[in-house]
C-alpha cells in the first residue's frame, strides 16, 4: 500500500459492530462504574410474595429482622424504589475490580466452530476471586454505619466467606465463620484465604450452638450444608449483642448489590456494537450472581427493548428450580430464618457433596423463583461431569480455569451454541462467569483423573 497520498481512501463508513468485530475486550472507566444498585421490585408486572414471620405467619415486619441485620439493608430488602444510591466508600472499594472484564469469546467460538457471538462478564478478577465481594462490602458499610462489631456468616465453598473477611476488615469489623464441613475439610486453602483476612472459621455443624449440637445429633458424620451453617451463623447472630448476621445470596438486598454486573455487561455490549443479547446463561445456586447479571437485562426485556431469554444454570445434585416444590419455606435447616416464598427441595435437604459447592443450596432468592413462576426465565440442570467437561473447553480456549459453580453456566451456554450450530443460527449469548477455580483445581483433579461423581 502506498501511504505517498495520504491515507488510504475509506470504505463506507463502517457501523460500530463492524468496528468493534474483532474485540476481545471494551474499556470501562472507574466513572462507569454504577452510581446505583437496580431494584426489579417495582418493575414487576405481579409483585413477588413477601417473606412471613415463621410465628405469625404474617407478613414479615422490618422490626423482626432488626435483631440480626441493620436498618440499612432491612430498608433495602423491602424497598420499592427503583435505584438505590451507592455509597462513596462502597463505590471507592469497587474500584478495587470494577468495572469487571466483559470478554467477547472469540477463542471459544472457534474452538466450539460455532457462528454464535460469544461474551462473557468475568467476575472472578475481584479480590477473593467472585461476585461475592459486591454485596459482601456494601453489607460490611452498612453495618459498620449502624455501629455493629462483628459480622458471622456461613460459607460453603468458602467464597463468601473471603468476601466477607476482606470486607470487614475494610470496614473495621470482626469476621466470624460457619463453613459447610465438607468444603472445609476438601478444600483447606478456603478457609486459609478467609484466616489472611482476619476471620475465625470454624467447620458445620459445629459444636459451639445450640443448632449444630442437634443437628449433628440428628446427622450424624453429615458432611454439612448451607442451611445447616445459616442455622448456627443466625443463632450466633440473635444472641449476642453488636453482633450481626449477613447472608452472601437469597435475599433481596444481596440480588440488589449484585446488579453492578449487568448494568455494567449492558453498556459494556453496547460498546462492542451489540444490541441486547440473545440469550444469558448464568449459574443458580441461591440466585444472586444470576440475579444480579440478570435482572437489569430483565428491565429491558420488560421495557420492550430486549427480548434476553435467560437461563438458570442449577446443578443437578441441588436442582431446586427444575425439580423443587414453590411453596414457603425457611432458609436454614432449624427453621431460625424468616418464611420465604421460594422454588426449595424442602429445608431438610442435604445434597451431594458436589464440587460446587456454592450451588448446594436447598432453595433459590424469592426474586429469582416468582420470576420463573412468571415464565421470565427458564432454567436447566447439569451434572457436574458436564459443567468440568465445559469448563476445561472453556479454559483451554480464554486462559481461565472458571470456578465450579460458573461451569454450570457454561456448560448451559455450549448447550446453546451447539443448538445454534445445527439449527445454522448465530445468536449472541451472554455468559455470567462468577468467580475463578484457581482454589478449585481438587475438584479438576478429579475430573482429569475420571473419579468425578457423575452426580
Ligand atoms: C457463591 C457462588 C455461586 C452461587 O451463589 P449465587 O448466589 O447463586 O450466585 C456461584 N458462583 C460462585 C463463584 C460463587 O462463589
Amino acid at each position: 500500500m502506498c501511504w505517498a497520498g495520504g491515507f488510504p481512501k475509506r470504505g463506507p463508513v463502517a457501523t460500530v459492530r463492524d468496528v468493534n468485530a474483532e474485540s476481545y475486550r471494551v474499556h470501562l472507566q472507574e466513572s462507569d462504574i454504577p452510581t446505583h444498585w437496580y431494584n426489579i421490585v417495582p418493575d414487576l408486572p405481579v409483585p413477588p410474595p413477601p417473606p412471613l414471620n415463621p410465628g405469625t405467619k404474617e407478613p414479615l415486619a422490618p422490626e423482626d429482622l432488626a435483631a440480626i441485620f441493620p436498618m440499612g439493608l432491612i430498608a433495602q430488602e423491602a424497598s420499592a424504589e427503583r435505584w438505590i444510591e451507592i455509597p462513596e466508600p462502597v463505590r471507592e472499594l469497587y474500584k478495587l475490580w470494577r468495572p469487571s472484564p466483559l470478554i467477547r469469546a472469540h477463542r471459544l467460538e472457534r474452538a466450539l466452530g460455532t457462528n454464535a457471538r460469544i461474551y462473557y462478564k468475568y467476575e472472578g478478577a475481584s479480590p477473593v476471586g467472585s461476585h461475592k465481594t459486591n454485596s459482601a462490602v456494601a453489607q460490611a458499610y452498612y453495618n459498620a454505619q449502624a455501629g455493629v462489631k462483628k459480622l458471622v456468616t456461613e460459607t460453603g465453598a468458602g467464597q463468601w466467606g473471603s468476601a466477607l473477611a476482606f470486607a470487614t476488615e475494610a470496614f473495621g469489623l470482626e469476621c466470624e465463620v460457619y463453613q459447610v464441613r465438607s468444603t472445609y475439610d476438601s478444600k483447606p486453602y478456603r478457609h486459609v484465604l478467609m484466616e489472611t483476612f482476619g476471620a475465625t472459621v470454624y467447620p458445620s455443624p459445629s459444636d459451639r450452638t445450640n443448632a449444630g449440637r442437634a443437628l449433628q445429633e440428628r446427622f450424624p458424620d453429615t458432611p454439612g450444608s448451607l442451611g445447616m451453617a445459616i442455622s448456627e451463623a443466625v443463632e450466633v447472630a440473635a444472641t449476642s449483642e453488636g453482633v450481626n448476621y449477613s447472608l452472601g445470596s437469597v435475599l433481596n438486598h444481596v440480588l440488589l448489590h449484585q446488579t453492578v454486573i449487568g448494568l455494567e455487561a449492558i453498556k459494556q455490549l453496547k460498546l462492542f456494537g451489540e444490541q441486547l443479547p440473545d440469550q444469558l446463561y448464568g449459574c443458580a445456586g441461591g440466585g444472586s450472581n444470576l440475579g444480579g447479571i440478570a435482572l437489569p437485562f430483565l428491565r429491558e426485556n420488560l421495557e420492550g427493548r430486549g427480548n434476553t431469554e435467560i437461563t438458570a444454570c442449577e446443578p443437578a445434585a441441588a436442582p431446586s428450580l427444575t425439580q423443587g416444590e414453590y411453596r414457603y419455606d425457611f432458609g436454614d435447616t432449624s427453621g431460625m430464618t424468616p418464611l420465604l416464598k421460594m422454588y426449595t427441595l424442602g429445608a431438610d435437604f442435604v445434597p451431594d457433596p458436589v464440587h460446587a459447592g456454592g450451588l448446594r443450596y436447598h432453595g433459590m432468592a424469592p426474586i429469582m423463583s416468582h420470576v420463573y413462576h412468571e415464565g421470565m426465565m427458564k432454567a436447566i440442570a447439569v451434572k457436574q461431569r458436564e459443567a468440568f467437561e465445559a469448563g476445561i473447553i472453556f479454559a483451554k480456549a480464554e486462559g481461565i480455569v472458571p470456578a465450579s459453580e460458573s461451569n454450570h453456566a457454561i456448560a448451559g451456554a455450549l448447550r446453546a451454541a451447539r443448538e445454534a450450530a445445527e439449527a445454522g443460527t448465530s445468536p449472541v449469548i451472554l455468559i455470567g462467569v462468577s468467580g475463578s477455580g484457581q482454589l478449585d483445581l481438587p475438584a479438576y483433579a478429579e475430573y482429569l483423573n475420571g473419579t468425578m461423581l457423575d452426580a
